[in-house]
């Protein structure tokens, strides 16, 4: 059985790499038609739906920058247009900007803010109207650990963005729920993607080596949890922050 019934449409912000290429090639496994979101990778999201296809699902890949509010709205315009329902948001769009604190610049502090907590929601508002009218549907988006417990130093400005978005989607949760929609949120520790490539060697092999499950998450890890939240097998869940970090560090 799958988790989505058939017709169930499902957009995945940043769904062209790294989690959120995980997330929609396993919520089309479970049978939604997948929305592929992009900002430059159109490639990567390209090669995505492909692949979707090529299991039997179905996906297309759509170019929006999650900053850019007419591009956003231009995106969920499609949704409905084509689709006329939306049952799963999932916001994976993300960068990071590190920099020690003292030698951040404005620019620098708001670039991480702009994509991840702006575009976070951005997507969740136009999805929310969505699903506000069809009383039904699961957004499910991805902050961080680091959101919790601080990060590495240099982290101050995506930190901050993650702590927000979980702070945002509990406020969310509480204006959703009586509409007929949950949000909850997914806050991965350290997952091996182009994200955490960019991180020095040195510091990755010394974090890597205090995660108590003593390796890095897949984004496979992430996605199974991304898609049980945005499931009816969640249906008493919502306002809940689900911590995947491999039992964090010690
Ligand atoms: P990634 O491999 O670098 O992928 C980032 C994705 O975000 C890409 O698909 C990228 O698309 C998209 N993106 C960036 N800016 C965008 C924009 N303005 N508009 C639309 N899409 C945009 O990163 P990742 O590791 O998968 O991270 C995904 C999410 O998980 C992020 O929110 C990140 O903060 C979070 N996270 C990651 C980790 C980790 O250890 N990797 C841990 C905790 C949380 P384009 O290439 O098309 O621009």
């Amino acid at each position: 059985m799958m988790l989505f019934a058939p017709g169930s449409v499902a957009v995945v912000t940043g769904g062209s790499r790294g989690i959120g290429r995980a997330v929609a090639l396993d919520l089309a496994r479970e049978g939604a038609h997948v929305i592929v979101n992009y900002a430059q990778s159109e490639r990567d999201a390209k090669e995505v739906a492909d692949q979707i296809a090529q299991e039997g699902g179905s996906a297309s890949a759509v170019q929006a920058d999650v900053t850019d509010e007419e591009a956003v709205k231009r995106l969920f315009r499609t949704v409905r247009a084509e689709h006329g329902r939306l049952d799963v948001l999932v916001t994976s769009a993300g960068v990071t900007r590190d920099r020690y604190l003292i030698a951040m610049s404005l620019e620098q502090f708001r670039a991480p803010v702009d994509t991840n907590l702006v575009g976070t929601f951005l997507a969740c508002r136009e999805a929310l109207k969505v699903m506000q009218h069809q009383r039904s549907g699961s957004i499910v988006t991805i902050s961080s650990s680091s959101g919790l417990d601080g990060g590495f130093p240099g982290q101050t400005n995506y930190v901050a963005s993650k702590g927000a978005i979980i702070a945002f989607t509990h406020a969310l949760s509480n204006e959703a729920a009586p509409h007929g929609v949950r949000a909850n949120v997914v806050a991965p520790g350290f997952v091996a993607t182009d994200m955490t490539r960019k991180v020095p060697a040195d510091i990755k092999k010394r974090y890597e080596s205090r995660i108590r499950l003593g390796r890095m998450g897949r984004p496979e890890e992430i996605a199974s949890i991304v898609s049980f939240l945005a499931s009816d097998k969640a249906s008493y869940m919502s306002g809940s922050v689900v911590v995947a970090h491999g039992g964090g560090l010690q």
